[in-house]
């Protein structure tokens, strides 16, 4: 290795002089306090595993188990575009073992702006394509599958089924009624987000009982999409939407901390503001009540 990384050798030693033991301590690094690890489980990762990991897995919420829940899991992300850039770029950073990416789009020149995942040398090429070929530079040992086609309905509530959950990075209202639909009949845990001109909105859905779902927010009649090539969008506030919803996904498949639960967070970046609004489950909703 070209910078050997000191910190993480210590730790890594630490962490092979603890194994086996049923009280070993999480030595203090970083200037980090001594912290109980409660069992010697190292998730039978190897040492490159352990290394490329440490930062999150001595996050006492994440620790082994919760790093070894991440290579278990299988995320479906739909849309590669502003949303989906930042999304699959930590994920896959993060260690979530299989991630499938949909869409149908090529990588154009205007997407460059914001759209981080891709690059100029890839204008032309299948959005999923360049993503899954960055994704693999930053981590090999995320298995990523790219699926350059809009699903239909069968397709998508077939791959919703398989994931352990689904991002929705979509740019239009068929799209996410769909994925919410198929996300509702399999009880696949939904993080949706959206971001227009200066303002995002970020929601969690879990399909709980007493818990609204995206029908229930938003009526299908044939609202027309708000899209970035014609309302335009700053850059960042993809980055931070996108950043919002890998981070919400990120505990979910780690099994740590807890999820916005009927709550709508928006934010408005040119007067910034943070607000949040209460979701009540409708209960004539064609989705989730009774029709
Ligand atoms: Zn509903």
């Amino acid at each position: 290795m070209a910078h050997p990384d000191r910190e993480g050798k210590a730790w890594l030693l630490e962490q092979k002089s603890q194994r086996g033991r049923r009280q070993p301590v999480w030595r203090a690094f970083d200037g980090m306090p001594q912290v109980s690890r409660g069992s010697g489980y190292n998730g039978g990762m190897d040492d490159e595993a352990l290394l490329r990991y440490s930062r999150q897995i001595m996050l006492p919420e994440i620790n082994f188990e919760g790093q070894q829940r991440l290579a278990d899991s299988h995320a479906l992300i739909i849309g590669l575009g502003g949303l989906g850039s930042p999304v699959a770029l930590y994920l896959a950073a993060a260690g979530v073992g299989r991630l499938t990416l949909v869409d149908d789009d090529r990588v154009d020149l205007s997407n460059l702006q914001r759209q981080i995942v891709h690059d100029s040398s890839r204008i032309g090429q299948a959005k999923v394509d360049s993503a899954a070929a960055r994704l693999r530079e930053i981590n090999p040992l995320c298995a990523v599958e790219p699926l350059a086609r809009r699903l239909d309905d069968a397709e998508m509530a077939e791959r919703v089924a398989a994931a352990d959950l689904v991002l929705d990075c979509s740019d239009n209202f068929a799209t996410r009624f769909l994925v919410n639909r198929c996300c509702h009949a399999s009880r696949t845990p939904l993080v949706s987000g959206a971001a227009i001109r200066w303002e995002g909105q970020l929601a969690v859905f879990r399909y709980g009982e007493g818990e609204a779902c995206y029908r229930c927010i938003y009526p299908e009649d044939g609202t027309e999409d708000l899209r970035c090539s014609e309302n335009g969008v700053a850059a960042p506030l993809v980055g931070l939407v996108g950043a919002m919803q890998a981070i919400e996904a990120f505990k979910i498949l780690s099994g740590a901390g807890e999820s916005p639960r009927n709550r709508l967070l928006l934010i408005d970046t040119l007067h910034p503001q943070w607000r949040e609004l209460k979701l009540r489950p409708d209960p004539h909703c064609p989705v989730c009540g009774e029709g």
